[in-house]
């Protein structure tokens, strides 16, 4: 078993066995045991797919807490981008920036900025790149995760670019290591997530030695708090300072319109993706540059930790950034960005790994002739992939039995059918 610490977590007090997640999983990581769900840890991608379809809150993700400031001499917020689409049109997103010292941080981190200069990098590597066919953006770490574990021949597809949460969080860490002359632990970067992959990626990152991320706090446990700031919130300084183009990064083909891309594709919702991605390992995608999927439906605005819903948010953030607009990108000394992203890419140090958790057996003979007796057994199955043998369904009851997992007599409708024989 691969001991791989996940953000999505079940409560077991809370799960009824439903089946509305075993069915929903796009990875098929959940079984039903005993009337209750499991999660297969290594299957998991940390989606969050079943928090959202869970009725009765059974799944959720585990987050930190504001307390854990008290850990740390000196508290950076990194506002996530899609921060600029949960709040109305009405709230200043400015002062929404400085509600964030109402809440107790010291500093407050625009991460769309860390955006803008990952654009600059992003055309640079697209512009240099040696391979024909797509590259994949790393910014969704639910699909990076994904790859690792169902595409591994795609795994060098993948640009070494880190993402705009760890760039923010290291500019973060420098700047107040300059400012309050405290060393890099005693300073403690937040994330305001929207979304579990993150979190997960900030305990188990992929590729770099350590995330420069401290603690992730879920949009929705500050929502409310500081809607209720709000009236009272004085502004300290100017904290947005990203332009729309770094703005854009919160939704599906933002990437790809900061770089103004032409052949590129853009995917959201887990589904579509695995679709894509099984078309692009069969290299039917040739003609693509740059591809970039997203596990969440419209992008990060559309993550598991948001209040609002995405459709919503994707119109604000067109609204916020046409006030925006691109000078501010404009105004960055492009050579000097591209340095400052080198810089900090040079911590990439890994080779991100295939998982192979989907495979039936490192021997090809042996995973061929599994692979028949899964077509066998699943023969014998009604096909109605009901759910009621606690697999998502009669194909993947068939592979549990072939892998030793689950026996025949699971599935009760068959053995139904036996006993009137
Ligand atoms: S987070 Fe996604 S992959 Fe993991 S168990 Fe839930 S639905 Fe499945
Ligand atoms: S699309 Fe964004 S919010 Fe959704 S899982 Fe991927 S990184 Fe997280």
């Amino acid at each position: 078993m691969e001991n791989y610490w996940h953000s999505v977590n079940l409560d077991i007090t809370k799960c009824n066995g439903c089946t509305n997640c075993l069915k929903r999983c796009p990875t098929e990581a959940i079984r039903l045991r005993n009337g209750k769900a499991e999660i297969i840890n290594e299957r998991c991608i940390d989606c969050g797919e079943c928090i959202r379809v869970c009725p009765y809150h059974a799944k959720r993700a585990l987050t930190d807490e504001l307390s854990d400031m008290k850990y740390y001499k000196y508290n950076v917020a990194l506002v996530s981008i899609p921060i600029y689409g949960q709040f109305h049109l009405n709230k200043e997103i400015n002062k929404i920036f400085n509600s964030f010292y109402n809440l107790g941080f010291d500093e407050v981190y625009d991460v769309a900025k860390a955006a803008d200069y990952l654009s600059i990098a992003l055309k640079d590597r697209l512009e240099n790149k040696e391979q024909d066919g797509p590259l994949i953006s790393t910014l969704c770490p639910a699909i990076i995760r994904l790859i690792q574990i169902r595409f591994p021949s795609l795994i060098d597809r993948i640009i070494k670019l880190e993402t705009p949460m760890e760039i923010a969080a290291r500019l973060a860490k420098r700047e107040a290591m300059e400012k309050t002359g405290l060393s890099m632990d005693e300073i403690g970067t937040f994330y305001i997530t929207e979304c579990p992959a993150k979190i997960t990626s900030i305990k188990n990152p992929v590729g770099i030695r350590k995330s420069y991320v401290d603690r992730a706090i879920s949009i929705e446990s500050v929502y409310s708090k500081i809607l209720k700031l709000y009236p009272d919130v004085e502004i300290r300084k100017q904290i947005q300072n990203s332009s729309s183009i770094g703005i854009g990064w919160a939704k599906a083909n933002g990437q790809s319109y900061s770089i103004k891309a032409k052949n590129y594709l853009a995917v959201d919702g887990v589904e579509n993706v695995i679709e894509v991605l099984e078309g692009m390992e069969l290299g039917k995608l040739n003609d693509v540059d740059f591809f970039e999927g997203y596990a969440c439906v419209n992008g990060c605005i559309g993550g598991p930790l948001t209040m609002e819903n995405s459709f919503i948010a994707k119109a604000r953030i067109r609204r916020i950034s046409e006030e925006i607009g691109e000078s501010q990108f404009e105004a960055i000394d492009k050579a000097k960005a591209l340095e400052i992203i080198n810089l900090e890419m040079k911590d990439w140090i890994d080779d991100i790994k295939p998982k192979n958790v989907m495979k039936l057996d490192s021997d090809i003979r042996v995973a061929i002739n599994k692979m028949d007796m899964i077509e066998q057994i699943y023969k014998q199955l009604p096909g109605i992939d009901c759910g009621t043998c606690g697999a998502p369904s009669c194909r993947a009851l068939a592979e549990d039995i072939v892998r030793g997992e689950a026996s025949i007599d699971d599935c009760i409708i068959r053995k139904g059918q036996e006993a009137k024989k």
